[in-house]
């Protein structure tokens, strides 16, 4: 399952798909923002 910039998917940690950056939401109306290394929009959960 795939989670992408803009999504509020709630705490955890996710991994953007391109260089693997992680990125962590430690609020559930936290928003997924852009992946900080690379502007990739879609993470994984891990
Ligand atoms: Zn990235």
């Amino acid at each position: 399952m795939y989670y992408k910039t803009g999504e509020k998917p709630g705490k955890g940690t996710y991994k953007c798909t391109r260089d693997g950056q992680i990125v962590v939401l430690d609020d559930n109306t936290d928003t997924l923002p852009p992946c900080p290394k690379c502007n990739n929009t879609t993470y994984t959960k891990i």
